[in-house]
């Protein structure tokens, strides 16, 4: 059974616990996570190595199951959700881009962005991929193949392909890590422009501050949890945010 919330949350996550057994010992890659992505924003998820931020993607988006708490995407609660009903949610509710854009190399560029719809057996709307499309200036490339494409080209396709079935929230895993710092720019702007011109939510992971510089919040977690949430932060500030959690922990070990 679905529950609804009415809150304007694109994802919300409730009291999330992930724990991995390893060699009989438990690690607690997630030990109670409290968040909530409203509509229409960019999160930026940063933490040190081995601090819970994939684990709180893979959980928030429906592709690892925690092992407590509850993940809410957009009304749906996934916690009660088959496998199929998941896998559903996944194909219409959630877009991913990943760091090494995931493009399909024996399919063009226009197949790999209406994938998604065609996994999801929805009828194309031609108009929102054509702005997509547009959007991410991809128009003259559609019959291409990813691997005539440079970098920042392919990752634009992987947004394209995100964007594709109308998703509540994109999910993007170290996005730019592959690009260079000029492509990386484009591309976060990219980004931010989506959420600015057409309300999508994005939750960003990163570890470069300057990616987290274009996010509209920063969540920042340290062994699996949430130790600062702040608004929009500059570059520096970020970054000292950073070497101070950094500092805190070779303190602490
Ligand atoms: P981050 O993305 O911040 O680097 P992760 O979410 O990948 O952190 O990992 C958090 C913790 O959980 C780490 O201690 C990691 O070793 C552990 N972990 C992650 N995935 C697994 C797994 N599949 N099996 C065992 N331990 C895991």
């Amino acid at each position: 059974m679905t529950k609804t919330m009415p809150l304007p949350a694109a994802v919300r996550v409730q009291e999330l616990t992930r724990t991995y057994d390893v060699a009989g010992q438990p690690v607690h890659a997630l030990a109670g996570v409290d968040a909530t992505f409203v509509r229409g924003t960019f999160t930026a998820v940063m933490g040190p190595s081995g601090s819970g931020k994939s684990t709180l993607l893979q959980t928030a988006a429906g592709l690892d199951r925690p092992t407590s708490g509850r993940v809410f995407v957009g009304d749906t609660e996934l916690s009660g959700l088959s496998e199929t009903a998941l896998t559903k949610l996944r194909r219409t509710k959630i877009g991913f881009v990943f760091q090494l854009f995931n493009l399909i190399g024996a399919l063009s560029v226009e197949e790999n962005i209406t994938l998604p719809l065609r996994l999801s057996g929805a009828r194309p709307d031609r108009r929102w991929l054509s702005e997509v499309v547009d959007r991410v200036g991809v128009t003259s490339l559609l019959q291409r193949r990813p691997s005539e494409l440079s970098g920042g080209q392919q990752q634009r396709v992987a947004i394209a392909r995100a964007l594709a079935v109308r998703p509540d929230v994109v999910f993007a895993d170290e996005p730019t890590g592959a690009l260079d710092g000029q492509t990386a720019s484009d591309v976060l702007a990219l980004l931010r422009s989506i959420v600015d011109d057409h309300g999508q939510t994005i939750i960003m992971v990163t570890h470069d501050p300057v990616a987290a510089s274009y996010a509209d919040r920063v969540l920042l977690l340290a062994d699996g949890r949430v130790v600062a949430d702040t608004p929009r932060l500059g570059v520096d500030r970020i970054a000292a945010q950073l070497a101070s959690l950094g500092r805190r922990q070779e303190t602490a070990a």
